[in-house]
C-alpha cells in the first residue's frame, strides 16, 4: 500500500505514513466506529479522472451523518484534496480510500464532537481478480437493517464481510453471497450482485445492499444498450434458472461468476451480458465511451 515516497492525507496534512498515527484507546478502533469510502482513478482520455466522485463523497456524508460521526469537509473539498493526493504520489490508476474516524482515546459509546480524516491511495488491480469466480450462499446473513444503517458504508459492517468471505474460501469457494434476514439474496462481502435470464438483469433493491455507484452504473449502462433491469427480491432458488451472473463494485470493477454452490452456469460468461457490460464499464471509466453518463 506504501512505499517510502508515499503521502498520505491526515487531518489537514500530507504526511508520511509512518507519522499517521492512531491511539490504540481510539474510539472506532474499539467499535468498529468510522465510515469510509472506496474510489478509483482512471488515466481517461482527458488526463486522470476520479470515477464519480462526487457520487462517492456523497455517499461519504450520508455514512457520517446516518451514525453521527462528524464531517468536516465539503464534496468539493474531498474532492479537490484526493486529486492533490494523486499528484504527490504520482499516482494514474489508483485504489482511493478515504476514512472518517474517531481517533481520540475514547472508550464511552456517545458519539464524539469531532472525527479525523485519513485518505490513502495506491496501485491496486482488480480486487476479485480476472476470473470467473465461484460463489457460495453464505450461512451468515447481511446485518438486519433494523440493527445498524446497513446502506451506509460504516466499518463495524465489514466483520460480518470478513466472516462470510473467509468461510467461503475455507470451504473452496471463491467468494461468498450473502442473504438478507427474510432469505432474499442481497450482495456478496464488498461488491453487488447481478443476474441474467432471458435477456434480462435482476438485482436486489435498496434494503439491505449497501447500493453500489457501480451497479448504478452498470444498471445505466445495460438499459442504455436497451436491456431490461429488475431490482427486485428473489430467492436463491430461483438462481437456478439464471444463465449467468456477474459482481460489481469499485475495487472488483464487473466480474464473472461461474457457478453458486453446485449449481454452474451453463452460458459460457464471455456470452453473458455481463461480460459486454464489463468491457462497456471499462470503456467509461477510461472516458473512451458514453461520457454522458459521468456525473463528475
Ligand atoms: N456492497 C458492499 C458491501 C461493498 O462494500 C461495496 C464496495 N463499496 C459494494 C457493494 C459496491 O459498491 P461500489 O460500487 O459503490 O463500490
Amino acid at each position: 500500500y506504501f512505499n517510502d515516497n508515499t503521502l498520505v492525507f491526515l487531518d489537514g496534512h500530507f504526511v508520511k505514513p509512518e507519522q499517521a498515527s492512531c491511539s490504540v484507546y481510539a474510539q472506532s478502533l474499539h467499535y468498529g466506529y468510522a465510515a469510509f469510502e472506496g474510489l478509483r482513478s482512471y488515466s481517461t482520455t482527458a488526463g486522470i479522472r476520479i470515477f464519480k466522485a462526487k457520487e462517492h463523497y456523497e455517499r461519504l456524508h450520508y455514512s457520517c451523518q446516518a451514525v453521527g460521526l462528524p464531517l468536516a469537509y465539503t464534496v468539493e473539498e474531498l474532492t479537490a484534496l484526493t486529486y492533490e493526493l494523486l499528484e504527490l504520489n504520482r499516482l494514474s490508476d489508483a485504489y482511493i480510500r478515504p476514512l472518517v474516524y474517531a481517533g481520540e482515546p475514547n472508550m464511552g459509546i456517545k458519539a464524539p464532537a469531532t472525527s479525523n480524516l485519513f485518505i490513502a491511495a495506491w496501485e491496486w488491480g482488480k480486487y476479485l481478480g480476472d476470473q470467473c469466480l465461484r460463489l457460495m450462499i453464505s450461512p451468515y446473513e447481511r446485518p438486519n437493517p433494523k440493527a445498524v444503517p446497513i446502506e451506509a458504508k460504516i466499518s463495524g459492517h465489514y466483520a460480518n464481510s470478513i466472516v462470510a468471505s473467509s468461510d467461503a474460501k475455507m470451504k473452496g469457494y471463491d467468494e461468498a453471497l450473502l442473504l438478507d434476514m427474510h432469505g432474499f439474496v442481497a450482495e456478496g462481502p464488498g461488491s453487488n450482485f447481478f443476474f441474467e435470464k432471458n435477456g434480462e438483469l435482476y438485482t436486489a433493491p435498496a434494503g439491505s445492499i449497501l447500493q453500489g455507484i457501480t451497479r448504478a452504473t452498470v444498471i445505466e449502462l445495460a438499459r442504455e444498450a436497451g436491456v431490461r433491469v429488475h431490482e427486485q427480491f428473489f430467492r436463491p432458488e430461483e438462481l437456478l434458472e439464471a444463465e449467468g451472473a456477474f459482481l460489481t463494485g469499485t475495487a472488483a470493477e464487473v466480474v464473472g461468476v461461474s457457478s453458486i454452490g453446485e449449481h454452474v452456469f451453463r452460458k459460457p460468461y464471455a456470452d453473458t451480458i455481463g461480460a459486454q457490460l464489463a468491457q462497456q464499464y471499462t470503456a467509461l471509466v477510461t472516458g473512451k465511451a458514453a461520457p454522458h453518463l459521468l456525473s463528475t
